[in-house]
């Protein structure tokens, strides 16, 4: 009995050699029929025996390409036609939704064995790539994922690469960037005024001068990188001072996993995570006593590793005398990462020694990911090329909505149906560049998610660039969602859960419903409200914006609420303030309350706490002292015992570190190593905010905790958070895929606008 059966795949299945995979199950069967790419997903009808196509249904959910993702399918049966021969259709039309865009994959094996055989037509060929592997989102102009639409249709096609493209058996099967030394595109070699120097092989050229110091920037996957060798510490220091970066960590590329684990403290979970096709900036723990110029990560306690995942990257490090190479986004300071050739030589100049250049375009900007592993479990900190934009799937359809981000670490999000579709990082809001980049990500998302949402979400905060986009878009309906609430929704999003849950968002500084400055917050949540259940004790930030800059102003004011006006004498003691009569006229501005908002953010506590520990007056970037005291803590022993106070005020738990700061002001006077102090805060943390979750859930009944915001990167926190939660009986629920940090906020802004639209109508 012959039948005939029209399925419809929906999900990431174009771009990832779905269609020659049906066509060999489909030919190995004996089945007839076709498989298309449409719009609206890709078709399969397949003709013949009943058990055939049984088999082949079952073979194409077993053996699914390795980036494939099926999120939707039906099959209906139709009349047969008589068809015995089984083709691949050129892509149809059809209406619009259900394909998405692969995200950008690292050198597949397959490629790499003939990127180094002398015998393969692409040996040493910077560009090749199939269908398991290459760029793809970022070399995307329109929709649908076409060659036509790609960076890759101004080089035609060559003889031989057109058969590949065109043969359903080849695994170049409309692999979309496919390309050779014949047809594709290829390198140069430039000084940094511009003039071309490539003489035979760029690669070998660009190593000898990584080797000489030089800095370079490389064009990648997704930008710019600016390379030099790490283990040449003048070069490092001149790229520091060059780059005005002079202490965020800078990523090292080394060549495999072993490289790795000679630099830093690389388990099961970081390995497989540096192995993975994603290729993200993997964070370990670092190692004393290597050749690693210490002006790479300063004050940190890890490295950012990653291994090759371009073909260029491979054969620069297969060159062979790194150790590792810097490999950081080419910007300056707050800049968004360069992505064109002109751009590059024109804002990386007085950066880069030398550039090396290609001539396929970079349609779409997409920095490095970076994860971290803690509890065992990978967790993603930007998520960015490799992920993006792959879409996240939620526990429910919901209406479509556009959300805006927070002012740091933006990152727009729409959801539609039950995907949501995150974008790239896009940075900090701080200058007219990242502004640009944020507008171009706002073009380019509808795109991506093949819709318009009539609603945006954004932040409660009135002075953000964000919200002022928002306000901007005519005839748009706009849901505004407080920071720390959409914290603790992007973790119920990924989690698949709805509320109610106690949320505990522990986080850098956001604005909160009562206009005050929110950090340290226990929200009773669920998707479209929440309640304050408990918060930090508040204190002061003394000069307001500058407190961040400078720790000890935030020292100051925890010593002013604990010991009242004799705080000065303990300052003294520890050698607390920069100047002499700086004392009096922070007194003076504590007495009178000017231009110091108080605020309840458990970021900024780490700051004092990280100034009063002797660590740092002064960073550089936001969140660097609370990296000092994590460092701190990290192999430190447990000798000393410190403990928060719990209170309570107009109905809301306090959590109150004036104990705590007593304990550590008596520990450091008798002399106790500052390790044990450090490793003492992070465990009274961890009880403290265990112990509001409890009060919290005798009042509620609710038992599961929710965690998020910026201070859950730090993973002695997280763990001994996680540790004493379970410990009390909570169901813990923590990111994984989704940043912690305010990478996240535009999935929570976007799921709990959509959720209040649900429950409004
Ligand atoms: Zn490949
Ligand atoms: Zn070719
Ligand atoms: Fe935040």
């Amino acid at each position: 009995m012959i039948k005939r059966v029209r399925y419809l795949f929906r999900g990431i299945v174009q771009g990832v050699g779905f269609r020659p995979f049906i066509y060999r199950l489909a030919v190995g069967r004996s089945l007839g029929g076709f498989v298309q790419n449409r719009a609206g997903g890709v078709v399969v009808e397949v003709e013949g025996g009943a058990a055939a196509i049984d088999g082949f249904l079952c073979d194409v959910q077993d053996q699914l390409p390795p980036h494939a993702d099926i999120a939707g399918l039906s099959g209906e049966e139709i009349a047969p036609q008589g068809e015995s021969v089984f083709q691949i259709l050129a892509s149809g039309g059809g209406e619009g939704g259900g394909v998405h865009i692969p995200a950008d994959t690292a050198t597949c094996p397959d490629c790499l064995r003939e990127l180094f055989d002398p015998q393969d037509r692409r040996y040493r060929y910077p560009f090749i790539n199939c269908t398991n592997c290459g760029p793809r989102l970022t070399i995307i102009g329109e929709i649908p994922y076409d060659r036509a639409n790609t960076s890759m249709s101004c080089f035609p096609l060559c003889s031989q690469c057109r058969k590949e493209y065109e043969d359903p058996a080849d695994r170049r099967f409309h692999a979309e960037p496919n390309a050779c030394p014949a047809c594709g595109p290829s390198l140069r070699l430039l000084e940094a005024g511009g003039r071309d120097m490539t003489a035979g092989d760029p690669v070998a050229q660009a190593a000898e001068l990584l080797r000489g110091g030089s800095i370079l920037a490389l064009k990648g996957l997704g930008g710019f990188h600016l390379a030099v060798d790490a283990a040449n510490h003048e070069a490092v220091s001149r790229l520091r001072s060059r780059k005005f970066r002079e202490e965020k960590p800078l990523a090292l590329m080394v060549r495999d996993v072993d490289a790795a684990a000679r630099l830093a403290e690389v388990g099961g979970e970081e390995r497989d995570r540096l192995l993975s096709p994603e290729r993200p900036i993997v964070l370990a723990r670092k190692k004393e006593g290597t050749f690693i110029s210490p002006a790479v990560a300063p004050g940190v306690p890890d490295l950012g590793l990653m291994l090759p995942y371009t073909p260029l990257h491979h054969l620069l490090l297969a060159e062979g005398f790194f150790i590792a190479l810097v490999m950081t986004s080419a910007n300056q300071v707050d800049e968004p990462i360069c992505i064109g050739n002109r751009e590059a030589l024109e804002r990386l100049k007085g950066i880069a020694d030398f550039f090396l250049m290609n001539n396929r375009d970079i349609l779409v900007r997409c920095d490095d990911s970076i994860v971290a592993v803690s509890g065992r479990r990978s967790r993603v900190l930007r998520r960015s090329r490799g992920y993006a934009p792959k879409p996240l799937f939620l526990r429910q359809a919901f209406p479509e909505v556009l959300a805006l981000g927070p002012q740091l670490k933006a990152t727009l999000c729409i959801v539609k149906g039950n995907a949501a579709f995150l974008s790239p990082h896009i940075g900090d809001m701080e200058t007219p560049q990242a502004r640009d980049f944020y507008r171009e990500s706002l073009a380019i998302l509808p795109k991506i998610a093949e819709c318009s949402p009539g609603t945006v979400a954004c932040d409660l905060h009135p002075g953000y660039y964000t919200t002022r986009v928002a306000e901007e878009m005519q005839e748009t309906r706009i849901i505004r969602v407080q920071h720390h609430h959409a914290h603790i929704v992007s973790c119920l999003a990924e989690n698949g859960i709805s509320g109610p849950v106690i949320g505990l968002a522990m986080d850098g500084t956001g604005y909160g419903s009562d206009g005050t400055v929110w950090g340290g917050e226990f929200l009773a949540a669920s998707e479209e409200s929440f309640e304050r259940a408990g918060r930090l004790r508040l204190f002061r930030l003394p000069g307001g914006e500058k407190a961040i800059r400078e720790p000890w102003r935030i020292g100051a004011a925890l010593l002013r609420e604990t010991y009242g006006p004799s705080w000065l004498e303990v300052a003294a003691g520890l050698k607390l303030l920069p100047e002499e009569g700086t004392g009096e006229w922070m007194e003076q501005i504590f007495r009178q309350g000017i231009n110091s908002p108080l605020t309840s953010s458990l970021g900024r506590l780490f700051d004092g706490v990280a100034s009063l520990l002797g660590l740092r007056r002064k960073v550089s970037f936001e969140g660097q002292a609370a990296m000092a005291v994590e460092a701190l803590a990290v192999g430190g022993r447990e000798e000393v015992s410190l403990s928060f106070g719990l209170g309570e005020e107009a109905g809301v738990h306090v959590l109150d570190f004036v104990p705590l700061v007593a304990g550590m002001v008596d520990a450091l006077g008798k002399g106790r190593n500052r390790e044990a102090i450090a490793v003492a805060f992070h465990r009274a943390l961890s009880e403290a905010l265990t112990a509001m979750a409890g009060k919290i859930r005798e009042e509620t009944g609710l038992r599961r905790a929710v965690l998020s915001g910026g201070c859950f990167q730090n993973r002695v926190l997280l763990e001994g958070c996680i540790a004493e939660l379970e410990k009390a009986g909570f169901d813990v629920y923590t990111h994984r895929q989704v940043p912690t940090n305010d990478g996240g906020i535009s999935l929570g802004q976007a799921v709990s606008a959509a959720a209040r639209i649900m429950k409004n109508n």
